[in-house]
């Protein structure tokens, strides 16, 4: 029986599998990474494609089944919590159907390992998260965090009927590849990412307000050419840059506002 807590929707259209293989570019002889192998759908299509895979699988009922399936095959299954992983892997891309209910851990670790290539199946509404563009809803500090560090496109949708049991929503697969456009010119990203954190904490009330902690703000968001009363839906990715590097030269004193 599938079990609901570790979010298994066993993928069950091969066809889905190969195209994500394909569309992820996976190149013979690279070492791929899959969080979550379930059953083996997407880990046979990438051995299939002459990967080595690392696969990690949290659900000990699966262990067995999983180790006779690919007896004797380029695969190295890493049976735990891959939340709690913390040795060092060697790793060209990842290709994985995540559990949707920690998507957001998945690839924040992922992100922490530098993953350079990932390619990853989510729940429909939350790509929509990761791509959204500025002053619509569905922008937010999830989204700002993401395309800080990469760059998102959606490279396939997937109705619930490929999976088994039938999930209550749709999904979306995602190419994200690392880049560096943004975070060289970032002065300080642990401050950005609390600026970003804290300007999205209350999504209706105007930045300024929300970043109150912080001198001067106002004065900031002038000198940006931005309204003093935006809302942090307002702000690009760039934006965002912009501000946390006067609010860094403030508190290191190396500009006075
Ligand atoms: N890739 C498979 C399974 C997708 S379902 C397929 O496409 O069919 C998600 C899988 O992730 C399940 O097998 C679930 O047991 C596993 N999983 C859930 N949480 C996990 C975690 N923290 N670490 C590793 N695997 C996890």
């Amino acid at each position: 029986m599938p079990k609901k807590r570790f979010g298994q929707n066993f993928l069950i259209d091969h066809s889905i599998a190969k195209e994500m293989v394909e569309r992820a570019g996976v190149l013979p002889g690279e070492t791929v990474l899959e969080i979550g192998a379930g059953k083996g759908m997407l880990t046979e299509t990438l051995l299939e494609k002459g990967a080595k895979v690392v696969a990690f699988e949290i659900d000990r009922d699966l262990f067995d089944m999983l180790k006779s399936r690919f007896k004797d095959r380029d695969v190295k299954f890493i049976f735990q919590d891959f939340l709690k992983f913390n040795d060092a892997l060697k790793l060209d891309r990842c290709v994985s159907n995540i559990p949707y209910n920690i998507s957001t851990p998945i690839l924040k670790k992922m992100f922490d390992m530098q993953v350079p290539f990932i390619t990853v199946m989510v729940q429909k509404e939350y790509a929509q998260r990761l791509m959204a563009k500025t002053r619509t809803k569905a922008y937010g500090s999830l989204t700002t965090f993401v395309k800080l560090r990469y760059e998102v496109k959606k490279i396939l949708d997937v109705g619930k009927e490929s999976f088994f049991p039938i999930p209550s929503v749709d999904s979306s697969v995602l190419n994200m590849i690392k880049t560096q456009r943004w975070m060289s010119v970032v002065k300080d990203e642990k401050l950005l990412d609390e600026i970003v954190r804290k300007a999205f904490s209350h999504k209706r009330k105007m930045i300024r307000n929300n970043l109150r902690e912080f001198e001067n703000v106002k004065t900031m968001l002038n000198a940006l050419n931005i309204s003093e009363n935006a809302r942090a839906e307002e702000l690009s990715v760039k934006q965002f840059i912009e501000l946390s590097n006067l609010i860094f030269d403030q508190i290191y004193n190396t500009r006075v506002f």
